[in-house]
């Protein structure tokens, strides 16, 4: 079929098409081996309070390639959600979370300090997903209420009941829940008051242009209006400017997190910035009504 299709000056097979199907085979026997050999590792971006001290981290996982380059997660967990490697890999992040958690209890000024880790959708939906959080949070004696899941709203429609079931579950287990990218699914107000829910995290798109967009401030009004109501916490990502979160801080907004406080750096790296505490009283006095 492809044959004659390509008497017909169409060809479905050109070579650019077999180059990208070779580079996608060739990533994906990479990305198998990489956990063997420890390619992965952990950065942690920092969530900031109103008066910008580190609240929180979000744990955002990167390869080392052996060949030198870092490649982003855009590029291998769609992958690796194909292929099934998420679970595994899902599973080493949870575990380093959790125990990179444990090591920074030794350091003053991490007590209160949440970790926040990325779920994907199969790995929500694995039948003992429960079971192995609540494994990992004994091993490694994490306090309860500090683990947060990053789910999204994607994952969270299908099989509504069990997946309602699941998050209660989770909770049970002192886990918090956050929906990410919160405002680029479907969910209606009417479904998210049935979720269990500690957190929404206000999509990076709504932030981008939130200052000169008098629709996206109408977007991020409502949400933070309908957090409220449904008694959960808000946080914005991809908060890059002063001005962006000040007209946050003005709609209600009070957790922050984006390359502002910080971008995602190594773990002994976010440990330095917790140690210095926020960046300077410059910052602090541009906190309007907190008095330093
Ligand atoms: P996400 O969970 O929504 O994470 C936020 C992304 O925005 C991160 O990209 C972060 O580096 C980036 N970001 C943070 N602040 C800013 C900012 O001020 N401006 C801009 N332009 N970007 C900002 P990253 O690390 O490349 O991760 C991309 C996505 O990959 C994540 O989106 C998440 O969906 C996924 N991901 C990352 N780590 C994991 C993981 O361990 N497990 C799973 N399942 N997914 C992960
Ligand atoms: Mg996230
Ligand atoms: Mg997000
Ligand atoms: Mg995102």
């Amino acid at each position: 079929q492809a044959k004659q299709a390509g008497r017909n000056g169409v060809r479905f097979f050109d070579q650019s098409m077999q180059d990208s199907i070779s580079a996608r085979v060739r990533l994906e026997s990479e990305l198998r081996l990489a956990l063997e050999r420890d390619e992965f590792e952990l950065y942690y971006q920092a969530q900031v309070d109103q008066r910008g001290r580190i609240v929180g981290a979000e744990a955002l996982v990167r390869w080392n390639h052996p060949n030198g380059g870092c490649v982003p997660p855009s590029r291998f967990i769609p992958l690796a959600e194909e292929t099934g490697l998420i679970l595994a890999l899902g599973g080493w992040v949870l575990e380093r979370a959790c125990a990179q958690w444990k090591e920074w209890q030794r350091l003053p000024g991490t007590r209160g300090l949440t970790v926040a880790v990325n779920v994907s959708a199969r790995q929500f939906h694995q039948p003992d997903f429960c079971e192995r959080v609540a494994a990992a949070v004994a091993r490694h004696g994490v306090a309860p209420g500090v683990l947060k899941l990053e789910l999204t709203e994607g994952m969270l429609l299908e099989s509504m009941e069990r997946t309602i079931a699941t998050m209660h579950r989770l909770k049970r287990i002192g886990v918090r829940l956050s929906l990410d990218d919160f405002g680029t699914g479907y969910s209606s107000l009417q479904y998210l008051k049935r979720l269990p829910l500690d957190q929404l995290k206000i999509d990076q798109s709504f932030v981008r242009d939130l200052v000169g967009d008098g629709n996206d401030q109408a977007i991020v009004l409502t949400i933070i209006a309908m957090a409220r109501s449904l008694k959960l916490e808000v946080i914005a990502e991809g908060v890059e400017t002063e001005a962006q979160r000040a007209l946050l801080a003005k709609l209600g907004c009070r957790r922050y997190q984006g390359y502002l406080f910080g971008r995602p750096v190594p773990a002994s790296e976010l440990m330095r910035a917790v140690a210095d505490g926020p960046p300077g009283r410059g910052i602090l006095m541009r906190f309007p009504g907190h008095g330093n």
